[in-house]
């Protein structure tokens, strides 16, 4: 045995700070045989009342009520109408994403708990526009606000005109109610396959990468990507020329993205509130995408990442599995 002193090995560095429980589970909507009790449960779990899915519903309703104008004054294109749904966006968009922004990264409130990566936004760091992290997802989160305002406008606009066909509660409650189930599988659906283009060729190197700069996310790293992204991104809504829809449901779709971005960004799993856990924000299967790009395209929600087995469940085995495909690429 040699007894010269070996230099201490420095403990390698933790990838994360916080995770969920893992391995970390897609939904079992997809799963064959079929698991009907257990996806009925799993469905009902995702309507948690302290998640941002309930809140982003409630939200949707409170929008329609009393922040959306009149649908009648939206038959011609006008600057009033089109100016207070874009304030009331900007207010949102600088409300959720600064208003997080300041809670966990600016004043800290809840110091490190719930955070699944330690590293602070980055400045000085040429990628980023103004060389800092924040100040450039601030600007990019901006421009998707505009881009955001023309589509939610476009269905206004529609309505309004009968181009696009509106329903009631009170004469379709069925189709209302199974329409709200819907939206979020809809949006997962988009989001998939969107995503999935732009991480092909080109695509990537020169939209794409925008939002990837972000390898640690916090709440204004949501809606940060280069134009041509953010303009698709909200294109789902058109889906409403097709399907038959009520203005909550326009508004709960716009909500996954204008309001669900910068939450799932966020990088906490939760906000703590007067120390107390309260509030799902986090979305640590996005945060894996960030992290190890080829892999968790879709959301938990929607089956292909489970299909075409690219679902890092967040183990050190996920890892080694995106790595190793890495390599398989790199040497084909
Ligand atoms: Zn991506
Ligand atoms: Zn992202």
């Amino acid at each position: 045995m040699s007894d010269t002193v070996q230099p201490a090995k420095r403990p390698a560095r933790k990838t994360w700070n916080y995770t969920p429980a893992l391995p970390i589970r897609l939904a079992p909507y997809w799963d064959w045989p079929l698991r009907p009790l257990e996806s009925v449960f799993y469905l009902l779990k995702s309507w948690n009342p302290v998640a941002m899915r309930f809140v982003m519903l409630l939200a949707a309703i409170a929008t329609w009520l009393w922040f959306t104008p009149d649908i009648e004054r939206a038959k011609t294109v006008a600057f009033g109408w089109v100016f207070e749904v874009w304030l009331r966006n900007f207010l949102i968009l600088t409300g959720v994403a600064g208003g997080l922004h300041l809670f966990l990264l600016r004043f800290r409130l809840q110091g490190d708990d719930y955070r699944y990566d330690l590293r602070p936004m980055a400045r000085g760091a040429k990628v980023f526009s103004f060389k800092n992290q924040v100040y450039d997802n601030m600007f990019w989160s901006f421009v998707a606000l505009q881009f955001w305002t023309f589509w939610e406008c476009l269905m206004w606009w529609s309505y309004a005109n009968g181009w696009a066909t509106m329903i009631t509660f009170d004469r379709n409650p069925v189709w209302f109610v199974a329409l709200i189930v819907l939206i979020p599988i809809w949006a997962g659906f988009h989001f998939y396959w969107f995503h999935r283009l732009l991480h092909v060729g080109r695509l990537y190197t020169w939209v794409h990468a925008w939002h990837h700069k972000n390898i640690n996310t916090g709440p204004w790293s949501g809606l940060a990507m280069h134009p041509v992204e953010s303009f698709f991104l909200m294109f789902d809504t058109m889906i409403f020329f097709l399907v038959p829809a009520h203005p909550i449901h326009v508004l709960f779709l716009l909500f996954h993205h204008g309001i669900g971005a910068p939450t799932s960004h966020a990088g906490f799993e939760r906000l703590k509130v007067g120390g107390r856990d309260s509030f799902e924000v986090g979305d640590f299967f996005h945060q894996l995408h960030h992290k190890f790009f080829d892999c968790n395209y879709g959301t938990w929600e929607t089956p292909w990442d489970g299909w075409f087995r690219t679902f890092h469940d967040g183990t050190p085995e996920g890892d080694a599995e995106v790595k190793q495909r890495r390599m398989q690429l790199w040497t084909k």
